[in-house]
């Protein structure tokens, strides 16, 4: 049985002084055994993140990377620089990075290939806009998604993860169904077959992200190809990022 995840993106949230009560009280209520959870502060937090959850079973992302090693690049962050800070994920492809930073599949490719080299595994996001949707291409979107940023990579369950996150679902409220979602992961599974063999996409984890609640992780993760979720705005929240994982917990007891 893979073993879930539930992975936080802060985005562009919480200082050094709120994400410090956050996470005091998260090493405090967090008691997960069987799910791999993970938080992505914003780089200004992870030093201090990194300090507090020292120690304790969760894990630290950066929302991004360079895919340079090191040099004139001003603004952004290297690999050495987080896995320095004791990160081991690193979220590729978000949405909003490809909306606002011009993040191609082919630069998502450049990232993924630095993080591996440097040992931090990729949360690689892929997802369709609603325009995609509506014309019958999220399943082209999805596999150009896959091909063009994968296909070179050596890639295998340990080191690498992907994210499911339809564009119109995120930051919404407008939550894939399960079943629309439980489709597309079906589909990623398929298409890693092809391009990595059956054993690679029978063991890698997908997580669905878009509009995930409390009130919703109960079905989304009955699913059998849904391996967990990346959760944006209910992450903020210590309980309600509490609950999610809760579920998630129950779920996997249970089975
Ligand atoms: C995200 O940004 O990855 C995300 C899934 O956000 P939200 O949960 O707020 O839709």
């Amino acid at each position: 049985m893979r073993k879930p995840i539930i992975a936080g993106n802060w985005k562009m949230n919480k200082t050094n002084q709120t994400a410090k009560q956050f996470c005091l009280q998260l090493t405090q209520t967090i008691n997960a055994t069987s799910t791999d959870i993970i938080i992505a502060p914003p780089f200004t937090a992870l030093q201090l993140t990194s300090d507090l959850i020292k120690n304790t079973p969760i894990n630290l992302a950066a929302q991004t990377l360079s895919e340079h090693n090191e040099g004139a690049y001003t603004g952004d962050i290297a690999a050495t620089m987080l896995t320095d800070l004791q990160c081991n994920y690193v979220i590729i492809g978000h949405s909003e990075r490809r909306q606002y930073h011009n993040e191609t599949n082919a630069v998502c490719e450049k990232k993924c290939q630095t993080a591996l080299n440097h040992k931090l595994i990729p949360i690689y996001c892929v997802g369709e806009t609603l325009q995609d949707r509506e014309n019958n291409q999220t399943l082209t979107v999805i596999k150009t998604q896959l091909k063009e940023t994968i296909a070179n990579l050596t890639i295998d369950a340990s080191n690498f993860v992907i994210a499911y996150e339809p564009v119109w679902a995120i930051g919404t409220g407008k939550v894939a169904t399960p079943q629309q979602a439980q489709d597309v992961h079906q589909f990623i599974r398929e298409t890693l077959t092809e391009l990595k063999g059956a054993s690679v996409a029978n063991s890698i984890r997908i997580l669905y992200g878009g509009s995930v609640k409390p009130n919703n992780i109960d079905q989304l993760i009955q699913q059998p190809d849904i391996d967990g979720g990346l959760i944006g705005g209910a992450c903020l929240d210590l309980e309600s990022f509490g609950n999610i994982i809760t579920s998630v917990e129950n779920h996997y007891n249970n089975t």
